[in-house]
């Protein structure tokens, strides 16, 4: 597995497989890795002759610098699991090598960043946007991998890839879970042992949701239920709780046709802010 720090030295390498013909998928992160990343590798390993996974924590696309400066930074450990996940690349630039100068562009995703996370981390998704394209224009790739955990940031790629004519087919991938249902993150590692076994009743709120979605109540109806799920976890702080169609993101008044109802939560456990989502 080979390791590069600098745009130039990633861009020598990946010419070189590429004038052999060689497929390449990309497999951005914020490194922390975990086994959901890993999954975004196997399906790239499954479909690419190349796979190259970045580790950059993108200081623009966070709002709160308590919450970059507690991001985890696990570099080497991170390395030691893609090698033998299969991973052939790894992108780790510093911030400075990604921005030599601030980054004046501004992405606006429209009613896509209006909701969710683009309400509540004003400026996210304009930081992911520039680094995403950024990260797409250095490597490359035929493939790109993302995670449906992040469902919101899987709509802004693949408008900004729409937009902006990149010739990359996106592949979503499903979120994985831990046995009690907690979806795998990075921020999981900064959860308290006290906290931990708490932070599965996001799951437990979302399944109950959805059961109650499919036997008919409203969205007004499961929202209400959701409030009251939470305020009986004193530990959690609800951010929000929204049943929205899952392609356009907007709130919808109740079950959408199949696979096209989304719930999506954002919550508070201690200092650590998680976020998951069913789609059904
Ligand atoms: P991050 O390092 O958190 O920016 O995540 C990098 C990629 O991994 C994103 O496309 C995420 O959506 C994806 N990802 C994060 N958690 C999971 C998970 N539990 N299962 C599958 N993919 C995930």
């Amino acid at each position: 597995m080979h390791i590069f720090h600098t745009i130039s030295d990633l861009r020598a390498h990946l010419r070189a497989h590429r004038m052999l013909g060689q497929s390449i998928g990309f497999v951005p992160t914020m490194g922390a890795l975990h086994e959901g990343h890993l999954s975004l590798i196997a399906a790239s390993k499954a479909q690419n002759d190349l796979t190259v996974c970045s580790i950059f924590v993108n200081p623009i696309q966070f709002n709160n610098p308590d919450d970059l400066a507690r991001y985890p930074r696990t570099l080497d450990v991170d390395c030691a699991m893609l090698a033998p996940a299969g991973c052939d690349v790894v992108f780790a630039p510093s911030a400075e090598e990604m921005y030599p100068e601030k980054a004046l562009l501004k992405f606006d995703f429209g009613d896509l960043e209006r909701v969710m996370e683009g309400q509540f981390r004003p400026g996210h998704f304009n930081g992911v946007g520039i680094v995403v394209a950024k990260l797409f224009n250095i490597v490359q790739p035929d493939r790109t991998y993302f995670g449906q955990k992040d469902l919101q940031q899987v709509a802004v790629v693949r408008r900004m890839m729409i937009d902006l004519g990149f010739q990359i087919e996106l592949h979503p991938c499903p979120t994985l879970r831990e046995a009690d249902g907690l979806a795998m993150s990075s921020r999981n590692r900064n959860l308290t042992a006290e906290e931990r076994p708490i932070a599965a009743h996001i799951f437990k709120g979302l399944t109950a949701a959805k059961t109650a979605l499919l036997t008919g109540e409203t969205a007004e109806m499961v929202k209400a239920q959701m409030a009251t799920h939470f305020e009986q976890q004193p530990a959690f702080r609800l951010e929000y709780f929204e049943v929205v169609n899952a392609h356009t993101l907007q709130s919808v008044d109740k079950k959408q046709p199949d696979g096209q109802t989304a719930l999506c939560i954002a919550a508070f456990l201690g200092k650590v802010r998680l976020i998951d989502n069913f789609v059904f």
